[in-house]
């Protein structure tokens, strides 16, 4: 399983109206305008532009007026960290701009405008990649999954637990899943993976227990519910349904049953922000009331730690929610969104600055690269090379990729940071002990945002 790994979206109820051409023919213009006035309706969206066609299909431009999570109109839009450029969480670009928006009453991070059918085919063509970049990463932070899903557990329901029964939805390679199945003592484990491709793999991995199924959650159905532990990691963030997605899990456990969603932690402000397809930014907060909409109750929810910091994991069982509707005040989340997404839009101009038409290279070959490509692409245009410690690829983005060992015997030449932000003062200084002038991108437009 990849880090930011999720599973291509079920059709959203909306695309109704954006069939194809064939489709309408067969079921009728008007029936299938009726269709998405009462669901625009239902969905509390204002129609601000009527449909116009385009490819064959019609493209929708809506805006989502209210938060999806807890209903309020009080939501805040985000700065565009670029102008006709996104990057999907798999590093590939699509022209179209980030809208987000956030709401100051529960946290809820969302996208401001629906997306259309284009718009989804565009993201999960056939080349969408699980990021299956570095196999022997993907392991261990499976393991990490394992071991701190199994210690939640454990805190939360003691030593007696029975898990005889488990389903993972999204199970990408398995790995996860095989390693769950054997520390938890489960007798039957299922997964359930959308993507052909990655589901055989899948089942070439997992041991006999293990009975791995192609499809999306929202569309399974078990032979025999009754599952003790629903499991998915960092797909929720994904569906553009998420109470959708909340009902699928509770479809398939008993009643006594637990659900454990692990997803980004929208109140950790980072990167998460700019991946184009996380549709929503939960906030323990905003996902406590799409639970309760499931007729689900949020038992317990903590951060993961370690490797796996910016991460949340909840437990949910069947009950009723106890929620207080009060203002919970998350302006202060919507502002500093705001921030961390304008600052990514003064990166270009803060490099020109401290750069001073000087050469440069690029330190990192990683997701940090991925995104300057997609929100600052002159950054990445106008490099020599990239740097990294072991390179394992001879070129990227079309530019050199040279060892730290050769970079350092050139005559000295600036860099910039292309790596997390955790990892900047161990890069800094690193470099720094070798006279080497190194730039961290985001510190540096940071600074021109302060002046
Ligand atoms: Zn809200």
């Amino acid at each position: 399983m990849n880090l930011w790994r999720g599973s291509p979206v079920p059709h959203h109820p909306l695309e109704h109206w954006c069939a194809c051409a064939e489709r309408r023919k067969r079921t009728g213009y008007w029936r299938q305008f009726a269709t998405f006035l009462r669901l625009a309706r239902g969905n509390k969206i204002a129609l601000l532009r009527s449909a116009s066609k385009q490819c064959g299909g019609l493209r929708l431009t809506e805006h989502i007026s209210t938060c999806p999570a807890c209903g309020s109109a009080d939501c805040r839009n985000l700065p565009i960290p670029h102008a006709a450029r996104s990057m999907v969480s798999d590093g590939k670009v699509v022209s179209n701009p980030l809208k987000r928006c956030s709401c100051n009453n529960c946290g809820h991070g969302f996208h401001t405008q629906n997306f259309s059918e284009e718009q989804i085919k565009e993201i999960y063509s056939a080349d969408y990649s699980i990021g299956l970049r570095d196999a022997v990463a993907e392991a261990a932070r499976s393991a990490e999954y394992s071991r701190q899903i199994e210690a939640f557990l454990t805190h939360h329901l003691g030593n007696e637990a029975n898990f005889s029964k488990i389903i993972e939805f999204g199970c990408g390679s398995g790995t996860l899943l095989g390693h769950l199945t054997n520390r938890l003592g489960a007798q039957i484990s299922t997964g359930v993976e959308p993507s052909s491709r990655i589901a055989a793999n899948a089942r070439s991995n997992v041991g006999g227990r293990i009975s791995i199924h192609e499809g999306f959650a929202e569309q399974f159905e078990a032979s025999r519910p009754g599952y003790n532990l629903c499991l998915s990691v960092n797909v929720i963030e994904h569906t553009r349904n998420p109470l959708g997605f909340l009902q699928a899990c509770r479809r398939v456990i008993d009643k006594t049953g637990n659900i454990v969603v692990i997803c980004p932690d929208g109140e950790i402000v980072g990167s998460e922000l700019l991946f184009y397809d996380h549709i929503s930014n939960f906030t323990s907060a905003s996902l406590a009331m799409i639970v309760a909409g499931a007729n689900l109750r949020m038992v317990a929810n903590s951060p993961l730690t370690g490797s796996l910091q910016g991460f949340r994991i909840y437990l949910l069982q069947f009950g009723d929610a106890d929620l207080d509707n009060q203002t919970r005040g998350f302006a202060f989340l919507s502002q500093e969104r705001a921030e961390y997404v304008n600052t990514w839009s003064k990166i270009r101009d803060a490099t020109n600055r401290v750069l001073k038409g000087r050469k440069y290279g690029i330190f990192g070959t990683g997701e940090y690269s991925d995104l300057l490509h997609a929100y600052s692409p002159s950054v990445i245009e106008n490099a020599e090379f990239f740097v990294r410690d072991q390179p394992v690829e001879a070129d990227f983005y079309g530019k050199p990729v040279v060892s730290v060992k050769d970079f350092l015997s050139f005559p000295r030449m600036p860099l910039i940071a292309a790596v997390h932000e955790r990892s900047w003062s161990l890069i800094r200084d690193r470099f720094g002990s070798e006279d080497v002038p190194i730039f961290h991108s985001l510190e540096i437009a940071r600074q021109d945002a302060i002046l």
